[in-house]
């Protein structure tokens, strides 16, 4: 009997099961209340199992990228990633400091004293030098993934050029296919692992949220709201204009519903644990499996997305410096406006994908344009139910820059996946 009801269960799509467990969960935290903290570990259990797989999918898959690729088409796709992230995420700030101004979060509220923690922001030169490991080794035990990124790409490359350069049947150039072999597998035994952490998510997912909505419950909605609605509007405008009207109907010329269908494991798992990085396996599983996007784009723009493209963040970084300008009865000049805008535009691209980031990054924000700074303690307390928002927005967008650049690359089927009529589910 156990039997059949398991396997009944495992009938139903894991996204579904997650997606129930997401709701579940939320209500046995409100009805329990902090008691359901204690569930905290499996939900963290999860986000362990995920991290885990990030650096060997992320090596894998984009030395898969470099065997189809030549230095000049790595650097079109790269430059049309490069330059689509920036734009998203600048039309993100402008729709979020534009719905700002609308709904003027924060009117009507005082300042409170709270004790801020102000994290270091880092310098511009710190950044390049993020880029370039010193030691590739340690770049991946620390899990630096531009780091990992830059030096995958060069030896992949290398490679590539080693092997048109030795004789046809020389031991090295065996040897390079036999690398690319190799890490053909490892790529598809990553996708399988990724599927079997996903089984465990439907439970990890159910922890976080009881444990979430044990700690906060509802009341911490009610005195943000002008807050929360704004981001969420703003997030809202964002996903259905730019990523599916503009991007996924008008320029790749498909199903908004297609893609989302395709996307939906990523985003539901970004949704439940708060981190772009973390979410980087399902979203790379994803592209592959149901977008049926080549490695040569997604194996490269989606880990480079989840470190530096940060529509959703950066938009909030904006919708706070409003807030904040509210609180404390200043009004922000066009001028201001715009240097929020170019400073959260730099600040979301060095924020990290991991819970809360942007916390961080705000005081640089809000020094810029001399806003107080204890704003930031002031929304602390309701950042775990808007990180969510942003971290789903952040990852909606690397997925439609990563399809777009596909079409435009060749680098895309669009007759099997989700684009099919009979939708492909996983088993
Ligand atoms: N949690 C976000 C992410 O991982 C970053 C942030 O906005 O705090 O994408």
């Amino acid at each position: 009997f156990f039997m059949t009801l398991w396997r009944q269960y495992r009938s139903v799509p894991i996204v579904y099961r997650i997606g129930v467990a997401f709701v579940l969960g939320a209500i046995v935290g409100l009805a329990v209340g902090q008691p359901a903290m204690e569930l905290q570990p499996i939900g963290d259990l999860f986000v362990r199992l995920l991290e885990m797989i990030i650096v060997p999918i992320i090596i894998f898959t984009l030395l898969m990228a470099t065997r189809e690729l030549s230095p000049k088409n790595l650097g079109r796709i790269g430059g049309q990633v490069v330059l689509l992230y920036l734009a998203t995420t600048a039309v993100a700030i402008g729709m979020g400091l534009g719905v700002s101004n609308l709904i003027d979060p924060g009117t009507g509220m005082t300042l409170e004293q709270t004790d801020v923690q102000t994290g270091q922001t880092p310098s511009l030169t710190d950044q390049v030098f993020n880029i370039v490991p010193e030691n590739p080794i340690t770049a991946m035990a620390e899990g630096n993934i531009l780091a990992i990124i830059f030096f995958t790409l060069v030896f992949g490359l290398g490679m590539t050029m080693v092997r048109a350069e030795v004789e046809p049947d020389s031991a090295v150039r065996n040897g390079i296919d036999t690398i690319f072999d190799v890490v053909d597998a490892g790529a598809e035994v990553m996708f399988k692992i990724v599927w079997g952490v996903m089984e465990f998510g439907v439970l990890g997912v159910f922890a976080l949220m009881a444990a979430l909505f044990g700690e906060v419950g509802a009341q911490a909605i009610g005195a943000y709201f002008s807050l929360s609605m704004t981001l969420a509007i703003a997030i809202g405008l964002q996903i259905a204009l730019v990523y599916l009207l503009v991007i996924i109907r008008g320029a790749v010329g498909v199903s908004p519903v297609d893609f989302l269908r395709g996307i939906k494991e990523a985003l539901i798992t970004a949704l439940s644990i708060r981190s772009s990085t973390a979410t980087l396996p399902i979203s790379m599983s994803d592209a592959d499996e149901n977008l049926q996007i080549k490695e040569r784009v997604y194996g490269f723009s989606l880990p480079l997305g989840a470190t530096i493209n940060m529509d959703g963040t950066a938009m909030y970084l904006g919708i706070v410096a409003i807030f904040a300008a509210n609180i404390a009865g200043a009004s922000l000049t066009l001028v201001e406006q715009l240097t929020i805008l170019l400073t959260a535009l730099l600040m979301s691209i060095g924020t990290a994908g991991v819970p809360s980031a942007s916390l961080v990054m705000m005081t640089a924000v809000l020094t810029q344009v001399g806003l107080p700074l204890e704003v930031i303690g002031m929304i602390a307390g309701i950042d775990p139910l808007l990180d969510r928002l942003r971290t789903m927005n952040n990852i909606a967008g690397d997925m439609a820059v990563t399809t777009v650049v596909a079409k435009w690359n060749d680098a895309i089927d669009l007759t099997s996946g989700v684009w099919a009529d009979a939708p492909a589910e996983f088993s």
